[in-house]
């Protein structure tokens, strides 16, 4: 869905791809830079650039807390505890540096704007004489692509499978509000729920960035952190008028296609 939101906005998207090397023309030749990669197939390709942004991930520097005794955890990150301390007395550590604890899996390393304002605020509480302890994580992002917007909180399946849960993932669409009053978007949804217990672990959802993604993954986001059944959202009381949503809102629709597909009644 991303793939195609790109390409109708005239983005080449090569994935499989590894960039070998990047140049710049000399003097009086094409001074825009030259892009050369190699495809999994070994094929050479080459593409020409006004700008390149090289996104790689986050690596956290702890080169410096570590000389000076820190023990290290995911990913290399400074260990913290849920009150965001260090091993080292009066030491603490919070936002892209440290662990972060995760409410489904435990700790784990996820570097967040969200949470690196939660957890520093724990941490100067605690730096004050407080004792605040950090509410966990659920890894809630949303991103904007063009006219689209892609959000996800919790676990995707394969992650939901690794942590020991007994995922099901259920694919389903609604639309934003009511189709009969005009400028409806379609939602493609995602619901991850453990088949055994019925728990809520992961929602996805992409549509039109006035579709209220981020509003509908924030109810997600809810549910899961106080730990909601799938069917319990079906439950929400919700608001709906129809040029804004519908009687039972797009999130809700999605909770039902999962309750129908993993755990008929
Ligand atoms: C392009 C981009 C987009 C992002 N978008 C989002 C988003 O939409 N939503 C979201 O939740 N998160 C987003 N993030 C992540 C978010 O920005 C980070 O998680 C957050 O800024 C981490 O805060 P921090 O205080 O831990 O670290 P930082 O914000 O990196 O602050 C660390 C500071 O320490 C300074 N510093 C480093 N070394 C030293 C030193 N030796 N001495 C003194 N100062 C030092 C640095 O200069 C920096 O100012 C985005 C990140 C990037 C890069």
């Amino acid at each position: 869905l991303v793939h195609a939101e790109l390409a109708s906005h005239g983005v080449e998207v090569l994935t499989g791809t590894t960039v070998e090397a990047i140049s710049k023309g000399a003097p009086g030749e094409d001074r825009r830079l030259r892009v050369e990669a190699v495809t999994a197939s070994g094929a050479a390709v080459t593409r020409l650039a006004d700008l390149v942004l090289v996104v790689v991930g986050v690596r956290p520097d702890t080169e410096l807390a570590k000389a000076a005794g820190a023990e290290l955890g995911a990913r290399g990150s400074i260990a913290v505890d849920r009150g965001m301390r260090t091993n080292l007395p009066d030491v603490l550590a919070a936002g892209d540096c440290a662990t972060t604890y995760h409410r489904l899996i435990g700790e784990t390393y996820l570097p967040l704007g969200t949470t690196a304002h939660k957890q520093g605020r724990v941490a100067g509480e605690n730096a004050t004489g407080g004792n605040r302890e950090f509410a966990g994580s659920l890894g809630t992002q949303v991103v904007k692509i063009f006219d689209q917007a892609a959000a996800r909180t919790g676990l995707r399946d394969h992650e939901a499978a690794a942590a020991g849960f007994d995922p099901v993932t259920v694919e389903s669409h609604a639309d934003d509000h009511k189709a009969y009053y005009p400028g409806s978007h379609r939602i493609t949804m995602r619901v991850t729920g453990d088949q055994r217990t019925g728990r809520l672990l992961g929602v996805q959802l992409f549509g039109h960035k006035h579709a209220e993604i981020a509003k509908r993954i924030d109810i997600a986001a809810t549910a899961i952190f106080h730990g909601m059944t799938v069917d319990a959202v079906s439950d929400l009381d919700l608001s709906y008028t129809p040029p804004l949503g519908s009687p039972w809102d797009a999130i809700q629709i999605g909770a039902q296609a999962w309750s129908r597909q993993a755990r008929p009644r």
